[in-house]
C-alpha cells in the first residue's frame, strides 16, 4: 500500500499536466482509450523556436502514449499562404525528428465545412449578417455589457439560405456579407457574440485555386478539422482559452466527435522575436540574409547556425510544459546546444585574430606531424596528424607584452605549453615602426613533446596554434544575439522592434584552419579548440570554406553583463 502510494506520488511529479490530463483519459477509456493529437500550423512563414516546442510536444504526447500525430496545414486564409512555406514546414519536422502520422489540409474540408454551415442555417444557428466589418466589431461592445443584435440576425432559414449559396457562387463582393453563429450577444466571452464563420475573399488559393471565394475563419474551420481527424487532445497556446467555448459549441452543435482542447503557455525567449509577421519584416526588409539567417530563431535559422535537432529537443524538455506565461532566457539554449555538440562535435585548431609566433631555435628547414585528438569526448572519433613547423599563427590575445599577474597566457619571459606539442618559451617580441607587436620570438623545448621525457611538466596555460606556412584560410562568421535589448517588442514610444536590432550582431573574419580542413559539408559541427563551436555554412566553396559560429565555448554574454 505504501510503496503504491509512493509509486504514484513520484509519477505524478513527473507528469507535466497535460500527460496528467492524458492518463486520466486513459485510465477512463475516453476516445477508447487513445491518443491522437496534431501539429497545425499556418503556412505563412517559416517555423520558430516556438513551434519546435509545440512540435516537441504533440508528437512527443503521442510517441509516449502509443499514439498518433497528423500534420495539419491551418490554410484558411489564402492572401498570406504560400507552399513554399508548406515545403519548409515539413522539412523543419522531419529535421526536428518528427514522422507526422498522415499530412491533411484545412482546405481539403472547405466542402465538410460549408455543408455543415447549411447544417446550422437550416437549424436557425447561423445567419447572412450585411452589415460591415465595422459595424460588427462596434455592436459587439464591450465584455461588461450587452453588444447589439444586426438588424440581420432574424432573417428566415430561406433568405440565409439563399444568400449564403449565392455568396459561394460568388455573387457578391468581398466584405459585403459574412456568415455569423447566432449564440450569444449578450455573453461575457466576446467570442461567442455571434461569431463570423465566414468571410467572401475574391483570391487565389495556393491549393483551391478559384474553387472558393468565401473563406472560414480560424475559430470555425480548426475545431471541425480536428473532429474530422479523430483528433483526442487538441492542444494549443493559451490564448485560444477564450476561444474553447466556441470550440466545443461548433462541435456539440453539429454534433460531430469532440476533441478536448488544452491550452499550454506559448514559449517567449528574451533578445528575439518571434511572431511570424515581424520575422517577415527582417526578411523583407534585409535586415537579416533570409529566413534561415543563423541568427534567426527560425527552426532553418538555428539549422544553419549549427544547432543539432537533439539540442533543439532537449531544450523543449528542459522548459517543460506551464500553464502560465514566462520568458526564457536565450543562455538556456546555448547551454543545450553547447551540451550536445560537447559531446559529438570533432575538434579542430583556428586561429580568428592571428599574430605571428616564431621558434628561434628550431630548424627552418624542418616540418613535423603531430598527433592530435579528434574528440576526447568521443575515442571512436580517433585522431589525426597536424603539421608543425618554425612558424606559427597564434590568438592575438593569447599574447600581452605587459601582463597583469592573473594572465597566465604568452608574455616574455614565461612558458606555455602548445596544444599536442611543445613547451615554448617567450623571448622577446618584434614591433613596426608604430609599437605593434607583429611577431613574438620563443624558444622550444624538444624534451617536452608527447612521448619525451619532460611531456608532463607542468605550465600553467596551453594555447592553439597553426603552422603558418601549411594553416589555410577561411570565412568566419561569428554571430551575436540580433536584438540588444532583452525584450525587443517592448518599445518607446515612437520606436518599432526594428530600432532594438542590434547593429553587430555579425561580424566577419579570415581565420586561419587547419590543412587538412578538406571536408565541405554543410552543416558539420566542429570544436574550435578553446574557442567555441562552429558549422560549414552552405556559402562554402571548396577554396573558400565558411563558417558559422554556433555558440561561443563559454557564455560570453552573460559574462559581459556582470562586467558591465
Ligand atoms: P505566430 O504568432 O508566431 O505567427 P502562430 O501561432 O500564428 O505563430 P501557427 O502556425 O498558427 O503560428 O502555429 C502552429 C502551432 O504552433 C499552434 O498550435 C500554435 O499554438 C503553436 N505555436 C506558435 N507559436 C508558439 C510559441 N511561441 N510557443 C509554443 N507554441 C507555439
Ligand atoms: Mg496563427
Amino acid at each position: 500500500m505504501g510503496n503504491e502510494n509512493t509509486d504514484e506520488k513520484k509519477n505524478k511529479t513527473i507528469l507535466n499536466f497535460i500527460e496528467s490530463i492524458i492518463e486520466e483519459n486513459l485510465k477512463n477509456g475516453k476516445n477508447d482509450a487513445s491518443v491522437h493529437t496534431r501539429f497545425p500550423p499556418e503556412p505563412n512563414g517559416y517555423l520558430h523556436i516556438g513551434h519546435a516546442k509545440s512540435i516537441c510536444l504533440n508528437f512527443g504526447i503521442a510517441q509516449k502514449y502509443k499514439g498518433k500525430t497528423n500534420l495539419r496545414f491551418d490554410d484558411t486564409n489564402p492572401v498570406k499562404e504560400d507552399v513554399e512555406y508548406v515545403d519548409a514546414i515539413k522539412e523543419d519536422i522531419q529535421w526536428l525528428g518528427f514522422q507526422w502520422h498522415s499530412e491533411h489540409y484545412a482546405s481539403d474540408y472547405f466542402e465538410q465545412l460549408y455543408q455543415w454551415a447549411i447544417q446550422l442555417i437550416k437549424e436557425g444557428k447561423a445567419y447572412v449578417d450585411d452589415l460591415t466589418q465595422e459595424e460588427i466589431s462596434k455592436n459587439r461592445g464591450v465584455p461588461t455589457s450587452p453588444g447589439i443584435e444586426s438588424p440581420y440576425r432574424n432573417r428566415s432559414v430561406e433568405e440565409n439560405l439563399d444568400l449564403f449559396q449565392r455568396m459561394r457562387k460568388g455573387e457578391f463582393p468581398d466584405g459585403s456579407r459574412v456568415l455569423r453563429a447566432k449564440i450569444d450577444m449578450a455573453s461575457p466571452n466576446m467570442h461567442m457574440r455571434d461569431p463570423i464563420m465566414y468571410r467572401i475573399l475574391h483570391a487565389s488559393h495556393h491549393r483551391t485555386a478559384n474553387a472558393w471565394c468565401i473563406y472560414p475563419m480560424y475559430d470555425y474551420a480548426h475545431g471541425q478539422s480536428d473532429a474530422i481527424e479523430g483528433i483526442t487532445h487538441s492542444i494549443c497556446t493559451l490564448e485560444f482559452e477564450v476561444h474553447r467555448p466556441l470550440y466545443d459549441w461548433f462541435c456539440e452543435n453539429l454534433k460531430i466527435h469532440h476533441p478536448q482542447q488544452i491550452e499550454f503557455a506559448r514559449l517567449n525567449i528574451n533578445y528575439t522575436v518571434m511572431s511570424k509577421r515581424k520575422l517577415l519584416q527582417l526578411v523583407q526588409e534585409k535586415h537579416v540574409m533570409g529566413w534561415d539567417d543563423p541568427r534567426m530563431p527560425t527552426i532553418c535559422g538555428l539549422r544553419r547556425r549549427g544547432y543539432t535537432p537533439e539540442s533543439i529537443r532537449n531544450f523543449a524538455e528542459t522548459i517543460g510544459v506551464a500553464k502560465r506565461e514566462n520568458v526564457i532566457d536565450i543562455s538556456l539554449l546555448e547551454f543545450c546546444v553547447r551540451e550536445d555538440l560537447n559531446k559529438k562535435a570533432l575538434r579542430t585548431m583556428a586561429v580568428l585574430e592571428p599574430l605571428k609566433l616564431i621558434i628561434d631555435n628550431y630548424p627552418s628547414n624542418k616540418e613535423e606531424y603531430l598527433t592530435a585528438v579528434n574528440n576526447p569526448e568521443n575515442p571512436t572519433d580517433g585522431v589525426r596528424s597536424i603539421p608543425f613547423s618554425r612558424e606559427l599563427w597564434i590568438e592575438r590575445s593569447d599574447f600581452m607584452e605587459d601582463a597583469p599577474k592573473d594572465f597566465f597566457r604568452l608574455t616574455p619571459g614565461r612558458e606555455v605549453r602548445l596544444k599536442y606539442a611543445y613547451i615554448i618559451k617567450c623571448e622577446n617580441v618584434e614591433k613596426d615602426d608604430k609599437g605593434n607587436v607583429v611577431a613574438v620570438h620563443c624558444t622550444y623545448d624538444p624534451e617536452t613533446r608527447s612521448g619525451m621525457p619532460q611531456s608532463n611538466r607542468k605550465v600553467k596555460s596551453t594555447i592553439h596554434w597553426l603552422s603558418a606556412k601549411h594553416a589555410k584560410t577561411a570565412e568566419v562568421r561569428l554571430f551575436d544575439r540580433l536584438f540588444n535589448v532583452p525584450e525587443p517588442d517592448d518599445c518607446c514610444e515612437g520606436k518599432t522592434f526594428i530600432d532594438n536590432l542590434n547593429p553587430n550582431s555579425l561580424q566577419i573574419v579570415t581565420a586561419f584552419i587547419e590543412p587538412e580542413f578538406i571536408n565541405t559539408n554543410t552543416l558539420s559541427n566542429y570544436q574550435f579548440e578553446r574557442i567555441g563551436y562552429f558549422c560549414i555554412d552552405k556559402d562554402s566553396t571548396s577554396d573558400k570554406p565558411v563558417f558559422n559560429r554556433t555558440v561561443a565555448l563559454k557564455d560570453m554574454w552573460t559574462k559581459k553583463q556582470i562586467l558591465a
